[in-house]
């Protein structure tokens, strides 16, 4: 068995879920939309790597762990190509891709300061009216904003 470095960061998982091609600069926002700092199982972040398609890109592996859809939607605004390998037994028996959510929860903030999100301890409630466009409505004020121009909260 070869043991170089490259085939430790692609070891197998045997049961989980590996999240691949993910822009590097997002490796950090995608485990804390994902809550990873909150799982106790194994989690194993690889930053950096080298990649035709991305240049470099990311990837997290996340050990006993299957995302819920809810989960995996928290994704649709800032890493919308990611995928999501299923892993069982040590085969990737799924490939689950991130679709935008008909409405976010708590997830962006609203960009209008007078809106009581802003000024209240509530979650935040969109929906997303043009899912090709990435528009979103607030539920509250009712404010417009591009997925583009969102931040998140
Ligand atoms: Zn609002």
């Amino acid at each position: 068995m070869k043991n170089n470095k490259t085939e430790l960061l692609v070891a197998a998982l045997e049961n989980g879920t590996v999240i691949d091609h993910i822009p590097s600069e997002l490796v950090f926002t995608i485990a804390s939309l994902l809550e990873l700092e909150k799982l106790g199982s194994s989690v194993t972040i690889g930053y950096n790597l080298h990649s035709k398609k991305l240049g470099k890109k990311g990837i997290i592996k996340v050990a006993d762990k299957y995302f819920s859809d809810e989960e995996i939607s928290r994704l649709s605004i800032v890493a919308p190509n990611v995928v999501l390998n299923i892993i069982r037994d040590f085969d990737v028996v799924e490939k689950k891709e991130v679709i935008i959510p008909d409405e976010l929860h708590g997830i962006v903030r609203c960009g209008n300061p007078k809106c009581i999100t802003n000024n209240e301890p509530m979650p935040t409630h969109f929906h997303v009216v043009n899912k090709e466009e990435g528009t979103l409505k607030c539920h509250y004020c009712e404010k417009e904003q591009n997925k583009s121009e969102v931040k998140l909260v």
